[in-house]
């Protein structure tokens, strides 16, 4: 408001000064008020909307932040909590090829299948102990298990 306040006073200054209202001077002096006198105002709405955009600005902050927490946890520790954690992999379970010893089938089983130490055949019903004696199996998990008869 200081702005416009300025430019009231600067009219009436004119205003008081009685300055030939015919003289050139007079006129462009006028003209350059009002356009002093619209560009406070238009500075003032600008102000105020302004303003006004800060306050909605900081009110979808705070919502966003909110979001933010029940989307990735109260704490405020950063990125490492996007992540993946690398414990998940764990849970991939490792597959291993057998190759049955009485049908020359071969299927494939898991890491549990393994620790009960035998299965049938699914070729054809055999029983096949394992013996497990498997090393740490590549990345790809199709290392052959060992199966004795
Ligand atoms: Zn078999």
């Amino acid at each position: 408001m200081e702005l416009m306040e300025k430019v009231a006073y600067l009219k009436g200054m004119v205003d008081m000064a009685e300055f030939d209202p015919a003289a050139k001077e007079t006129k462009v002096l006028r003209a350059l008020i009002d356009a002093v006198d619209e560009m406070a105002q238009t500075v003032a709405e600008l102000v105020e909307a302004n303003s006004q955009m800060c306050e909605v600005i900081e009110s979808l902050d705070e919502d966003l932040s909110e979001v933010e927490n029940d989307l990735y946890g109260e704490d405020d520790e950063d990125e490492d909590d996007y992540g993946y954690d690398e414990d998940d992999d764990s849970e991939e379970e490792d597959i291993y090829e057998v190759t049955c010893p009485s049908c020359g089938k071969t299927f494939d089983v898991d890491e549990a299948m393994l620790d009960e130490g035998e299965i049938n055949c699914p070729a054809c019903g055999e029983l096949l102990e394992f013996d497990l004696q498997i090393e740490d199996p590549p990345a790809d998990g199709s290392e052959d298990a060992t199966v004795t008869e």
